[in-house]
This record gives C-alpha cells, sequence and structure tokens, in this order.
C-alpha cells in the first residue's frame, strides 16, 4: 500500500491509547478507536496513533469488542509479517520435538504465534486448522498455500468450532480443505501411541496441551491405583499406565472417547487387567462410591466458557473436588485442572480451598502446572493463558 492510500484507509487511535500497541499487545479494543475508515469487515487496516505515528497493521471487525488484531507492526507488510510468523511458530516447533518421539502438537497457537485468531494441530502429516475470527478467514487462501508449499502435508482440515465465532458473524465450520481424507490418524506423542479421529474428536481431535502435566503424572504413577475423570481418549490413562500404574479407571460421558480409549491402551499393550473405562457422569461416578486410589486426576471440560458463567463454574469446580476429595484415602494424590480462561489461577485454587473445607480435608499444594511447550505465551500478550492445575497430597 502506498503512502497516500495507507492514509486514506486508516484506523486512528484515540490520544494515549496506542501504549499497548507499542508494546507489541495485539488487540485493539473498540473504545481506543478515534475513527474509521469505510472499509469491509475482515479487512486489514494501518493503525495510527492520534499524533500520526504508523503503529503497524491489524484487521478489523466492527461487530466484535476486540475490533482489531494486529498482524505486524511498524511498516512491515502484513502479509510479509504473517508468513514470517508462519515460519517462526514451524521452526519454534522443530526445536522442541524429534518426530519419532512426538508428531503430534500444536502447530500455531494464535496470539502465543503472534498468529491473532489462527489454531493449527499437526497429527503427522495432517493439520487441522481452528479460525476464530473474520480476518483470519479471509486469509484461509493464504495459509492453506502456505502449509502446502511448506509442510507438504497429506490433509488440510479445518474444524473452527470455537463459541467465540458467532461474535464475528461466522458460522461454526467443519470440512476437508485439502488433500485426503484420511479420519483417523495414529500419532506418537512422548513415545507412546494414539489414535485420533479428527472429525468425530472434541476440538481439533485431542488437547495437546495437557501433555507436560501428563508426564508428572506417569512420572508419579507407580505402583499406584489411578483413577482418570474426564478422561477423553486416555491420555492421562496411557501415561500413568506407562509410568507402571497397577491398575487405571478412566471415566468420559462420551461413549465414543471411551471406545477410543480403551484402543489407545490397546495399541500400546495395556490389557483388560490393568485398566477399566467407564462412560458415565464424573458428577454421578464420584458420589456414588468410595474412591480407593492413589491417585486421582479430574481434568474437566471449560466450564465457564463466557464471563457471566464464572459464578457457576466455579460451583462445578468446587463440587467435583469435593467430592474427591471426601472419597479418597488418606495419604492419596489429586492432580485438578481448569481450562476455563475466565477462571484464573487465584479464583481457582480459592475454590479448590473452599472445597477441601467442605471435605473436611488437610490438603498440601505438591505442585503447579506446567504448560505444554508448544503453547508458547506472547509475553507482549500474557492473555493466552487459560490453563491451570494444582497438584494436591491429601493428608
Ligand atoms: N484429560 C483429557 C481431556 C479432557 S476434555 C485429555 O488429556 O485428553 C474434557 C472431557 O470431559 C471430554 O472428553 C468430555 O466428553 C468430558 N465430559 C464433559 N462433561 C462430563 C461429565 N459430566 N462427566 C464425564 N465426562 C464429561
Amino acid at each position: 500500500m502506498h503512502e497516500a492510500e495507507k492514509k486514506l484507509n486508516r484506523v486512528v487511535l484515540k490520544p494515549k491509547r496506542e501504549k499497548p500497541l507499542l508494546n507489541s499487545h495485539m488487540w485493539i479494543f473498540s473504545g481506543a478507536v478515534a475513527s474509521l475508515p469505510e472499509f469491509n469487515d475482515g479487512s486489514i487496516l494501518p493503525v495510527y496513533s492520534s499524533d500520526e505515528k504508523l503503529l503497524g497493521s491489524a484487521y478489523f471487525n466492527k461487530r466484535s469488542s476486540i475490533i482489531g488484531r494486529m498482524v505486524a507492526f511498524g511498516d512491515v507488510d502484513p502479509i510479509v509479517a504473517i508468513k514470517a510468523n508462519l515460519a517462526h511458530a514451524v521452526k519454534c516447533r522443530s526445536q522442541l520435538f524429534a518426530k519419532e518421539h512426538c508428531n503430534g502438537y500444536r502447530l500455531i497457537n494464535g496470539e502465543g504465534d503472534s498468529l491473532p485468531g489462527l489454531v493449527v494441530d499437526r497429527y503427522d502429516d495432517v493439520l487441522v486448522m481452528q479460525i476464530g475470527t473474520l480476518g483470519m478467514e479471509k486469509l484461509k487462501p493464504l495459509l492453506i498455500e502456505w502449509f502446502v508449499e511448506h509442510l507438504t502435508p497429506l490433509a488440510i482440515y479445518e474444524k473452527s468450532n470455537l463459541p467465540t465465532r458467532k461474535e464475528e458473524g461466522l458460522p461454526p465450520s467443519a470440512t476437508l480443505l485439502y488433500g485426503a481424507d484420511v479420519s483417523v490418524v495414529d500419532i506418537i506423542e512422548s513415545g507412546l501411541k494414539f489414535s485420533v479421529d479428527i472429525p468425530k474428536g472434541q476440538k481439533t481431535g485431542f488437547f495437546f496441551d495437557q501433555r507436560e502435566m501428563r508426564k508428572i503424572v506417569q512420572a508419579k504413577a507407580h505402583g499406584k491405583r489411578v483413577l482418570n475423570c474426564f478422561s477423553y481418549t486416555g491420555g492421562f490413562s496411557i501415561y500413568a499406565l506407562a509410568g507402571g500404574a497397577s491398575h487405571v479407571d478412566s471415566v468420559d460421558i462420551s461413549e465414543s472417547a471411551i471406545a477410543l480409549a480403551e484402543q489407545n491402551a490397546a495399541i500400546n499393550g495395556f490389557g483388560s487387567s490393568q485398566c477399566s473405562f467407564y462412560s458415565a457422569d464424573v458428577f454421578e461416578f464420584l458420589r456414588d462410591r468410595k474412591l480407593n486410589y492413589d491417585l486421582v486426576i479430574l481434568d474437566p471440560p471449560a466450564f465457564a466458557k463466557k464471563q457471566k458463567d464464572v459464578v457457576a463454574a466455579c460451583r462445578g469446580y468446587k463440587e467435583i473436588n469435593r467430592l474427591a476429595m471426601k472419597n479418597m484415602p488418606k495419604g492419596s494424590l489429586l492432580l485438578t485442572c481448569s481450562c476455563s480462561f475466565h477462571v484464573d489461577s487465584d479464583l481457582f485454587q480459592k475454590v479448590v480451598f473452599q472445597a477441601a473445607v467442605e471435605a473436611g480435608r488437610t490438603v498440601r499444594i505438591i505442585g503447579h502446572h506446567t504448560l505444554a511447550c508448544d503453547h508458547p505465551i506472547n509475553i507482549c500478550h500474557p492473555e493466552g493463558e487459560y490453563l491451570k492445575s494444582l497438584l494436591l497430597y491429601l493428608q
């Protein structure tokens, strides 16, 4: 874009509202904008401070309270910046994983990789894209072309099912974008095998964000009786078995997730004498029995999807933690997690504390969450953090 054109199409911020962008933060709230040009939602526009300084380029959507998301800073061409950030994200992952040991991971982590609105998970040579914003939706052809050229994938799927798409004016979308229709992909994570059903699975198919916590469970599982609640396809269960657990029970409400968890145990060589699988509601499962386990894992879905759900979500977190703590034996371990962005780690800890009080247990924190390394947090944009876990000792 030429200088004159840039000035005509530009977005101008209110006085003193440029500070976050000067610090490379990526969001522009509608309240920070002094003037907008005529534009179609989803377009990339240059952004100026009130004193005429070019701050960079952002895509804009008038429907969203986060009206703009930066894709380039300074006078760097936005498409050049997007391609450079894709290349940086891929380079970063190549430093983290050896293909033989781990070929399933988050390749692009949205704002964490300076690519707002874009998540891409890699399942060996299949990519699954999750697009959260109209601006990124408009860049889809460019993204597909870039991935095909640089990673030669077998297939690229789209699984864009985030609730935030509604605010952006986008319907959910699940489709094959490129290549062969493979559906079920076998991956290796930390040397363990997992089958992932891409079209039918939840989110993009697998939850990579808990990889480091799964390793912690593996390291502590030796000889233990383990209960994995909200097991999905058995991530924590398989790691616990690999760590030498004497028996692992997995519980999930989804019958198809439980069937795949059972299959994942089998392909790793674990038989029915070592593990059992229950398709059940965890609340009822915990309420109904004496929990004769040395280690219990609670990794529920996000109970608070929006700010207004926080109170009800905290009630849910307190209830499952209270039920588990009340029925677990003395000297056992509890790994408790929350992936609700709107429940921050301080609030989560308070809820778990309240659960301990109501269960009448003395509880010690012996470990905190470790984020999977393929979910980088941009230091200029810490809002990317959503997952927290506490490892507890129940006296
Ligand atoms: N720990 C898993 C991810 C859990 S995702 C992993 O490492 O892969 C949350 C899971 O909770 C989903 O599989 C969902 O089916 C399940 N779920 C949601 N509500 C539930 C309930 N009330 N009882 C049991 N499972 C539930």
